[in-house]
Protein backbone atom coordinates (compact mmCIF):
# COMPACT_ATOMS: atom_id res chain seq x y z
CA UNK A 1 0.00 0.00 0.00
CA UNK A 2 1.05 3.59 -0.91
CA UNK A 3 2.06 5.92 1.83
CA UNK A 4 0.96 9.48 1.84
CA UNK A 5 3.65 12.30 1.06
CA UNK A 6 2.64 15.43 1.33
CA UNK A 7 5.52 17.50 2.53
CA UNK A 8 8.52 17.57 0.57
CA UNK A 9 11.68 16.52 2.15
CA UNK A 10 13.09 18.21 5.01
CA UNK A 11 16.07 19.68 2.90
CA UNK A 12 13.60 21.46 0.22
CA UNK A 13 11.33 22.87 3.03
CA UNK A 14 13.70 25.06 4.38
CA UNK A 15 15.38 26.40 1.79
CA UNK A 16 18.96 27.25 4.18
CA UNK A 17 19.10 23.39 4.21
CA UNK A 18 18.16 22.88 1.04
CA UNK A 19 20.19 21.29 -2.01
CA UNK A 20 20.39 24.18 -4.17
CA UNK A 21 21.10 26.37 -1.46
CA UNK A 22 24.80 27.72 -1.34
CA UNK A 23 24.84 27.93 -5.34
CA UNK A 24 25.20 31.08 -7.02
CA UNK A 25 21.89 31.45 -8.90
CA UNK A 26 21.82 34.36 -11.37
CA UNK A 27 17.93 33.78 -11.56
CA UNK A 28 17.15 34.20 -7.94
CA UNK A 29 18.92 37.13 -7.53
CA UNK A 30 16.69 38.83 -9.92
CA UNK A 31 13.70 40.71 -8.83
CA UNK A 32 10.47 38.41 -8.48
CA UNK A 33 8.38 39.13 -11.58
CA UNK A 34 4.69 39.12 -11.14
CA UNK A 35 3.58 35.56 -10.62
CA UNK A 36 1.88 34.29 -14.16
CA UNK A 37 0.51 30.54 -13.83
CA UNK A 38 0.66 30.12 -17.05
CA UNK A 39 4.17 31.18 -18.26
CA UNK A 40 6.21 28.56 -20.02
CA UNK A 41 9.96 28.18 -20.29
CA UNK A 42 12.05 30.07 -22.87
CA UNK A 43 13.74 27.19 -23.80
CA UNK A 44 14.65 23.14 -23.47
CA UNK A 45 17.04 22.56 -20.37
CA UNK A 46 19.78 21.23 -21.34
CA UNK A 47 21.40 18.09 -20.38
CA UNK A 48 23.10 19.11 -17.72
CA UNK A 49 20.45 21.30 -16.30
CA UNK A 50 17.85 18.14 -16.55
CA UNK A 51 20.60 15.84 -14.88
CA UNK A 52 20.69 18.63 -12.27
CA UNK A 53 17.10 19.63 -11.99
CA UNK A 54 16.00 15.50 -11.57
CA UNK A 55 19.06 15.47 -8.76
CA UNK A 56 17.30 18.21 -7.13
CA UNK A 57 13.77 16.75 -7.50
CA UNK A 58 14.76 12.99 -5.99
CA UNK A 59 16.56 15.21 -2.89
CA UNK A 60 13.35 16.64 -2.30
CA UNK A 61 11.13 13.43 -2.52
CA UNK A 62 13.43 10.64 -1.34
CA UNK A 63 10.34 8.16 -0.93
CA UNK A 64 8.21 9.30 -3.93
CA UNK A 65 5.55 6.77 -4.76
CA UNK A 66 1.74 7.18 -5.97
CA UNK A 67 -0.61 8.41 -3.21
CA UNK A 68 -3.36 5.91 -4.22
CA UNK A 69 -4.19 3.14 -2.08
CA UNK A 70 -3.61 -0.56 -3.60
CA UNK A 71 -2.22 -4.28 -2.54
CA UNK A 72 -2.51 -5.67 -5.80
CA UNK A 73 -2.27 -4.94 -9.72
CA UNK A 74 -6.19 -5.15 -10.01
CA UNK A 75 -6.60 -2.83 -7.30
CA UNK A 76 -4.20 -0.81 -8.30
CA UNK A 77 -5.54 -0.53 -12.13
CA UNK A 78 -9.30 0.28 -10.36
CA UNK A 79 -7.39 3.00 -7.95
CA UNK A 80 -6.29 4.29 -10.39
CA UNK A 81 -9.32 4.38 -13.00
CA UNK A 82 -11.11 6.09 -10.27
CA UNK A 83 -9.14 8.56 -9.71
CA UNK A 84 -9.69 10.32 -13.50
CA UNK A 85 -11.01 13.88 -12.73
CA UNK A 86 -10.62 13.27 -8.72
CA UNK A 87 -8.44 13.73 -6.30
CA UNK A 88 -6.17 10.52 -4.66
CA UNK A 89 -7.40 11.27 -1.35
CA UNK A 90 -11.42 11.35 -2.73
CA UNK A 91 -10.78 8.01 -3.99
CA UNK A 92 -8.57 6.98 -1.14
CA UNK A 93 -11.68 7.16 1.05
CA UNK A 94 -13.60 5.09 -0.60
CA UNK A 95 -11.51 2.20 -2.04
CA UNK A 96 -11.31 0.59 1.68
CA UNK A 97 -15.02 -0.43 1.61
CA UNK A 98 -14.68 -1.24 -1.86
CA UNK A 99 -11.80 -3.20 -1.99
CA UNK A 100 -13.32 -5.13 0.59
CA UNK A 101 -16.06 -6.09 -1.13
CA UNK A 102 -14.53 -6.52 -4.04
CA UNK A 103 -11.03 -7.46 -4.15
CA UNK A 104 -10.39 -9.26 -7.53
CA UNK A 105 -12.15 -9.15 -10.67
CA UNK A 106 -15.20 -11.98 -10.26
CA UNK A 107 -15.73 -10.45 -6.74
CA UNK A 108 -16.10 -7.20 -8.02
CA UNK A 109 -18.60 -8.19 -11.37
CA UNK A 110 -20.66 -10.18 -8.68
CA UNK A 111 -21.11 -6.76 -6.78
CA UNK A 112 -22.11 -5.00 -10.09
CA UNK A 113 -22.70 -1.99 -11.07
CA UNK A 114 -25.29 -0.83 -8.46
CA UNK A 115 -22.99 -2.27 -5.81
CA UNK A 116 -20.05 -0.70 -6.81
CA UNK A 117 -21.97 2.85 -7.18
CA UNK A 118 -22.89 2.60 -3.99
CA UNK A 119 -19.79 2.46 -2.86
CA UNK A 120 -17.75 5.04 -4.87
CA UNK A 121 -20.81 7.90 -5.27
CA UNK A 122 -18.86 10.96 -3.85
CA UNK A 123 -16.56 10.89 -6.58
CA UNK A 124 -16.48 12.92 -9.27
CA UNK A 125 -18.42 11.14 -12.73
CA UNK A 126 -19.07 7.88 -10.17
CA UNK A 127 -21.85 6.32 -12.62
CA UNK A 128 -19.40 6.30 -15.57
CA UNK A 129 -16.91 5.21 -13.46
CA UNK A 130 -18.97 1.89 -11.56
CA UNK A 131 -19.94 1.14 -15.18
CA UNK A 132 -16.19 0.86 -16.21
CA UNK A 133 -15.13 -1.31 -13.40
CA UNK A 134 -17.77 -3.49 -13.87
CA UNK A 135 -16.82 -3.49 -17.40
CA UNK A 136 -12.74 -3.97 -16.92
CA UNK A 137 -13.42 -6.64 -14.57
CA UNK A 138 -15.42 -9.09 -16.76
CA UNK A 139 -12.48 -8.10 -19.68
CA UNK A 140 -10.47 -9.26 -16.59
CA UNK A 141 -11.86 -12.56 -16.69
CA UNK A 142 -12.44 -13.31 -20.36
CA UNK A 143 -9.63 -11.86 -21.66
CA UNK A 144 -6.63 -12.17 -18.78
CA UNK A 145 -7.92 -15.16 -16.35
CA UNK A 146 -8.09 -12.40 -14.04
CA UNK A 147 -5.41 -10.92 -14.18
CA UNK A 148 -4.01 -7.50 -15.32
CA UNK A 149 -2.33 -7.56 -18.15
CA UNK A 150 1.62 -6.24 -18.77
CA UNK A 151 1.02 -4.32 -21.86
CA UNK A 152 -0.09 -1.14 -22.85
CA UNK A 153 -2.25 -2.42 -25.79
CA UNK A 154 -4.09 -4.81 -23.82
CA UNK A 155 -4.54 -2.42 -20.87
CA UNK A 156 -5.85 0.43 -23.25
CA UNK A 157 -8.50 -2.20 -24.74
CA UNK A 158 -10.09 -2.47 -21.10
CA UNK A 159 -13.13 -0.08 -20.36
CA UNK A 160 -12.20 3.34 -18.92
CA UNK A 161 -8.65 2.95 -19.59
CA UNK A 162 -6.57 5.73 -21.50
CA UNK A 163 -3.44 6.04 -21.82
CA UNK A 164 -2.46 7.82 -18.62
CA UNK A 165 -3.84 4.99 -16.48
CA UNK A 166 -2.21 2.33 -18.41
CA UNK A 167 1.03 4.29 -18.38
CA UNK A 168 0.90 4.43 -14.21
CA UNK A 169 -0.15 0.75 -14.29
CA UNK A 170 2.73 -0.03 -15.94
CA UNK A 171 4.89 2.07 -14.44
CA UNK A 172 3.76 1.45 -10.61
CA UNK A 173 2.81 -2.57 -10.72
CA UNK A 174 5.25 -4.10 -13.77
CA UNK A 175 7.85 -1.12 -12.72
CA UNK A 176 8.32 -0.23 -16.75
CA UNK A 177 10.22 2.91 -17.55
CA UNK A 178 6.50 4.88 -18.61
CA UNK A 179 5.97 8.65 -17.87
CA UNK A 180 2.25 9.39 -17.66
CA UNK A 181 1.21 12.63 -17.85
CA UNK A 182 -1.03 14.39 -16.10
CA UNK A 183 -2.26 17.92 -15.44
CA UNK A 184 0.70 18.26 -12.74
CA UNK A 185 3.81 16.80 -15.15
CA UNK A 186 2.19 18.88 -17.83
CA UNK A 187 2.14 22.01 -16.34
CA UNK A 188 5.88 21.21 -14.73
CA UNK A 189 7.40 19.77 -17.87
CA UNK A 190 6.24 22.77 -19.56
CA UNK A 191 7.22 26.05 -16.72
CA UNK A 192 10.47 24.35 -16.03
CA UNK A 193 11.87 23.87 -19.93
CA UNK A 194 11.92 19.77 -19.24
CA UNK A 195 10.20 18.76 -21.93
CA UNK A 196 7.60 21.22 -23.09
CA UNK A 197 4.58 20.56 -25.36
CA UNK A 198 1.21 21.79 -26.49
CA UNK A 199 -0.32 18.51 -25.99
CA UNK A 200 -0.36 15.71 -23.36
CA UNK A 201 1.20 12.97 -26.37
CA UNK A 202 3.55 15.54 -27.32
CA UNK A 203 4.82 16.54 -23.49
CA UNK A 204 4.99 12.43 -22.66
CA UNK A 205 7.50 11.95 -26.15
CA UNK A 206 9.77 14.69 -24.76
CA UNK A 207 9.95 13.56 -21.57
CA UNK A 208 10.95 10.11 -22.45
CA UNK A 209 13.25 11.37 -25.07
CA UNK A 210 14.93 13.74 -22.72
CA UNK A 211 14.84 12.10 -19.25
CA UNK A 212 17.82 9.70 -18.59
CA UNK A 213 16.59 6.37 -18.66
CA UNK A 214 17.55 5.37 -15.11
CA UNK A 215 15.51 8.26 -13.94
CA UNK A 216 12.06 7.50 -16.21
CA UNK A 217 10.57 5.72 -13.58
CA UNK A 218 10.88 7.40 -10.44
CA UNK A 219 10.55 10.90 -12.18
CA UNK A 220 7.32 10.22 -12.55
CA UNK A 221 6.12 10.29 -9.02
CA UNK A 222 8.78 13.26 -8.30
CA UNK A 223 7.41 15.14 -10.79
CA UNK A 224 3.51 14.62 -9.21
CA UNK A 225 4.70 15.45 -6.15
CA UNK A 226 6.92 18.58 -6.89
CA UNK A 227 3.41 19.67 -9.19
CA UNK A 228 0.83 18.67 -7.01
CA UNK A 229 2.73 20.54 -3.56
CA UNK A 230 5.39 23.06 -4.28
CA UNK A 231 4.84 23.92 -8.53
CA UNK A 232 1.47 24.97 -7.65
CA UNK A 233 -1.01 25.33 -10.92
CA UNK A 234 -2.09 28.80 -9.13
CA UNK A 235 1.01 29.97 -8.16
CA UNK A 236 4.23 27.73 -7.83
CA UNK A 237 6.31 28.32 -4.67
CA UNK A 238 9.56 28.50 -6.53
CA UNK A 239 11.21 29.86 -2.62
CA UNK A 240 10.87 26.74 -1.13
CA UNK A 241 11.82 24.92 -4.16
CA UNK A 242 14.72 22.48 -4.41
CA UNK A 243 15.08 22.46 -8.00
CA UNK A 244 14.73 25.91 -8.32
CA UNK A 245 18.18 26.72 -9.87
CA UNK A 246 17.86 24.67 -13.03
CA UNK A 247 14.31 25.49 -13.77
CA UNK A 248 14.14 27.68 -16.44
CA UNK A 249 10.32 29.26 -15.44
CA UNK A 250 10.51 33.03 -16.21
CA UNK A 251 8.75 34.13 -12.92
CA UNK A 252 9.79 32.88 -10.02
CA UNK A 253 7.72 33.25 -7.24
CA UNK A 254 9.65 34.86 -3.54
CA UNK A 255 8.50 34.03 -0.20
CA UNK A 256 5.29 35.48 0.46
CA UNK A 257 5.48 38.52 3.06
CA UNK A 258 3.81 38.10 6.17
CA UNK A 259 2.65 41.33 8.05
CA UNK A 260 3.07 41.92 11.29
CA UNK A 261 -0.10 42.39 13.11
CA UNK A 262 -1.25 46.23 13.77
CA UNK A 263 -0.53 47.56 17.02
CA UNK A 264 -3.01 49.11 18.55
CA UNK A 265 -2.28 51.86 21.27
S1 LIG B 1 8.29 25.82 -8.06
FE1 LIG B 1 9.19 27.47 -9.35
S2 LIG B 1 11.38 27.01 -9.38
FE2 LIG B 1 10.34 25.13 -8.70
S3 LIG B 1 9.98 23.91 -10.53
FE3 LIG B 1 8.15 25.18 -10.23
S4 LIG B 1 8.47 27.04 -11.42
FE4 LIG B 1 10.47 26.03 -11.18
Amino acid sequence: MARQTRTPAKAEAHPSKSPAAGRKTAKAAKPAAAADSKATAPRDMTRPEIAQFLTDLERAWPDAETELHYSTPFTLLIAVVLSAQATDASVNRVTPALFAAAPNPAAMVALGEDGVGELIRTIGLWRNKAKNVVELSRQLIERHKGEVPGTREELEALAGVGRKTANVVLNVAFHQPTVPVDTHVFRLANRTGLGRGKTVEAVEAALERRIPKEMIRDSHHWMILQGRYVCKARKPECWRCAASEPCLYPVKTDRPVIKPPRQTL
